[in-house]
């Protein structure tokens, strides 16, 4: 009998999750808890991903100049990112408002006692200081310029994914000025690379079990549980409204719009659901991302090669729901009031927030530690949620992925936009 690459995956996660819970249960032995971690779990974890990533710039670039030039004219372009960046703006601004909600009825900061707080800020010092100061300059005019890369390798190198998508949007409308004969020998070069990359993503896949038992290891060995317990009602917000999110909001998506029953919805999108939660990145999902639209979903490349790259950095309704909760959890752990203005200004901050960031683990961090000391609360308060940021990331990335999918397939039903 032959076992689904699903299955593989997820016993890969169930060993992982139950080894790490049960070496943190059974021994004290923080020596041998790091050699494993850093000697077996974490090269596994990382390898994998790295297959993955590796596999993203010329990824992007093939599918994103073959979606582009097969939608044809410039008005179906038009329609196309219009409303894609539509769906991307209301549903990531609605997540954020759902974050807000959800913060402010269940106040997950209002418990957290003064002698917590000083622990956890003690705790988580060193990687707070190198996250604030990582989190560097405001949101400005510079933001804009930036988009533009000065050179498209070097954006590449850097994994300033959003800027070379600019350059190879800029590249593919190019491309479409050119005449058939002229354009053809391009494409079918892109064709033979993107071909090529789905192949390399399979040899990615076949380490994915291992690779994701090796993250649950890393993950589930330093969650300790002593820090779980007293940051519950945050983490629980942030958990079951992912949940709920994810399962009631973006399934009725998926059925209004993309016209699609959402239990076959989610079978046939658990491969990137899973590796999302595994990686914590967007990015280096967007290969299993790709081809669950287009084998499983049967969504034409027109737009998924369009609407998946540019979702994997823009759109991250997990992220959107993340952030305010977070936000409202440190400034009630820090008595910080946050009037109604604050609070418009955090949906909107949260918007911005989770179209920049950046599709990697922890990306949205250093962002919000911006938006903290804006706000009044400082931004060494990150510390306190650092101990659970790794399961926290795993859930709102595996959001934000769904999010993309169930963009890319409304839009799939768009006849404007899809007929040949
Ligand atoms: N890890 C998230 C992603 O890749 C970004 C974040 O919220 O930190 O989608």
């Amino acid at each position: 009998m032959s076992v689904s690459p699903n299955s593989k995956i997820l016993v890969g996660l169930g060993v992982g999750t139950v080894a790490g819970l049960g070496m943190a249960g059974w021994t004290d032995d923080t020596v041998t808890v790091d050699w494993i971690v850093t000697y077996l779990a974490e090269p596994a974890g990382q390898i994998f991903l790295r297959l993955l990533l590796m596999v993203v710039i010329p990824l992007v670039f093939s599918t994103l100049i073959l979606g582009v030039s097969s939608i044809g004219n410039l008005e179906r372009l038009g329609r196309l990112s219009f409303k894609t960046m539509l769906l991307f703006l209301g549903m990531t601004l609605t997540s954020s408002v759902l974050g807000l909600i959800v913060g402010n009825v269940v106040r997950p900061g209002a418990g957290i006692s003064v002698e917590l707080r000083e622990t956890l800020l003690a705790t988580f010092s060193t990687q707070a200081e190198s996250v604030v100061k990582a989190a560097g300059s405001d949101f400005g005019i510079s933001t804009f310029i930036n988009l533009v890369p000065r050179n498209p390798l070097a954006a590449a190198v850097d994994g300033d994914l959003i800027a070379f998508i600019v350059f190879t949007l800029v590249f593919a409308l190019a491309l479409t000025r050119l005449s058939e004969t002229q354009a053809k020998p391009v494409l079918n070069v892109l064709d033979g690379i993107a071909r090529t990359t789905m192949v390399m993503i399979g040899f990615a896949m076949k380490l994915a079990p291992i690779g994701v038992a090796g993250f649950a290891f890393a993950v589930t060995v330093r969650l300790g549980l002593d820090i779980l317990v007293p940051l519950g009602l945050y983490c629980g917000a942030v958990l079951v409204g992912l949940v709920l999110y994810q399962f009631g909001v973006l399934a009725g998506l998926v059925k209004i719009l993309g016209k699609l029953s959402p239990v076959e919805f989610y079978q046939k999108i658990r491969l990137p659901m899973l590796t999302a939660f595994a990686t914590s990145s967007s990015s280096a999902t967007l290969p299993t991302t790709v081809q669950a639209a287009e084998k499983e979903l049967g969504i034409p490349r027109k737009v998924s090669g369009f609407v998946l790259p540019l979702g994997a950095t823009l759109h991250m309704n997990g992220t959107a729901f993340f952030i305010p909760i977070t936000l409202l959890f440190l400034a009630q752990a820090f008595g910080v009031p946050v009037s109604l203005g604050t609070q418009v200004m955090i949906a909107a901050l949260t918007v911005l927030t989770a179209v920049s960031a950046a599709g990697i683990p922890m990306g949205a961090i250093p962002l919000i530690v911006v938006i903290l000391e804006s706000i009044g609360v400082p931004g060494e308060s990150i510390a306190l949620i650092f101990g659970v940021e790794a399961i926290l990331g795993m859930a709102r990335t595996s959001t934000n992925v769904t999010g993309d999918l169930v963009v890319a397939l409304a839009i799939s039903q768009d006849e404007l936009i899809v007929e040949v």
